[in-house]
């Protein structure tokens, strides 16, 4: 069984808080890079049966026909499982019946739509667009198409919003009715155009009032607040980001991607002239016991049901009290024990890395 994340990095322009790895569209690259992503797939992929596929990005929609002709022709390499969850980026604006027809043909069956917000302002300085009667219309039209699992990216904690602008941002969002909502805080991350302006964050106490905002409204409206920044109606939690936070291995493929496979660790170059030499790895290492052990917690405490002690114990043969200080944490509150799992209070939720730190 295998779960697979694919990266293209072309964008149509690029958002102010980005620190993915993208270029901005140019016809001249994506063929050699589509060729290249095929080399690299046929090197290391041997052959398992695909539970989830993730086409991520970038802005994988941004691809011209001819050009998701060829990633279609790639993705036939895989063995896709009759189950497999196969989520497919995409930019409102690039959504129409061409693209829904190819990615139905394609197999998808997820589509994650970078929206982020309807607020005039919070997308001027992300450098985004969008507009709430023509993102409804694409959502109609992506209904229309047989997709019925549907995610959306919201974006808060922008410089000068305010509590009542991500309410009427969320109360959009959930007029789309979509399956899944992922909420992104604005964190100013370095090589950002957010940095070069010298944009600076919200205040600490402002943004967890936004968090809390966002976690009892979904909640209040039907969504299962599962890992600390996604919510899901029942049954439509992400396989494959769960993969992630379960410690599961996975291939990563095409610039800039990380990977778990086999026990080793890696990440591919961000350099585009690297990956198109065919030098795709940037690091590799094997994971050490220690490392497994570490990662299983600091993933396993962002789903809100936690760790399951057996389940610790059965993959490490050791209980997790004896490696990590969890009992001064159970007992101060901000870890809490029950029915055989432990978890991060709700409470603290928001100062995660804080407890993980005094963790591991
Ligand atoms: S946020 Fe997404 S669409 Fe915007 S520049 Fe980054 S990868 Fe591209």
């Amino acid at each position: 069984m295998a779960s697979i994340y694919i990266h293209i990095p072309f964008c149509r322009s690029i958002c102010s808080y980005c620190d993915f790895t993208k270029v901005l569209y140019n016809k001249e690259l994506v063929g050699p890079y589509l060729n290249e992503l095929a080399n690299e797939i046929d090197d290391a992929y041997e052959g398992e049966l695909v539970e989830t596929l993730y086409i991520g990005g970038g802005t994988p929609s941004c691809l011209s026909l001819e050009e998701r002709m060829r990633l279609a022709e790639i993705i036939k390499t895989f063995n896709l499982s009759k189950t497999v969850e196969f989520t497919y980026e995409c930019n409102v604006e690039d959504i129409t019946d061409d693209l829904l027809m190819d990615l139905k043909k394609m197999g998808v069956n997820r589509l994650s739509i970078g929206i982020e917000s309807f607020d005039y302002c919070k997308l001027d300085f992300m450098n985004r667009v969008a507009n709430y009667d023509d993102v409804e219309a694409k959502i109609k039209a992506v209904r229309e198409f047989g997709f019925s699992n549907i995610n959306v990216d919201l974006m808060y904690g922008i410089p000068y919003e305010k509590l009542k602008d991500l309410k009427k941002d969320l109360n959009l969002m959930l007029k789309l009715k979509p399956e899944h909502i992922s909420t992104y805080s604005l964190i100013i991350e370095d090589h950002t155009i957010c940095k070069i302006r010298e944009d600076e964050n919200i205040r600490e106490e402002e943004e967890a009032r936004m968090y809390n905002y966002i976690v009892s409204k979904l909640e209040k409206s039907g969504y299962k607040h599962y890992e600390v920044s996604n919510f899901a109606l029942n049954n439509y939690e992400s396989v494959h980001n769960l993969g992630y936070w379960n410690n599961c291995e996975y291939y990563g493929f095409g610039l800039g991607a990380s990977g778990y496979i086999k026990g080793f660790r890696y990440e591919n170059t961000r350099s585009f002239d690297e990956y198109l030499l065919g030098h795709y790895r940037n690091e590799e290492h094997l994971v050490s016991p220690q490392e497994m052990m570490d990662n299983e917690v600091m993933l396993g405490l962002r789903k809100t049901e936690g760790i399951n002690l057996q389940d610790f114990f059965d993959k490490y043969e050791v209980n997790i009290q004896d490696v990590y200080p969890v009992k001064p944490l159970i007992r101060n509150g901000e870890l809490i024990y029950k029915d055989g799992y432990i978890f991060i209070n709700p409470k603290y939720i928001y100062v995660m890395n804080e407890i993980l730190l005094k963790l591991i």
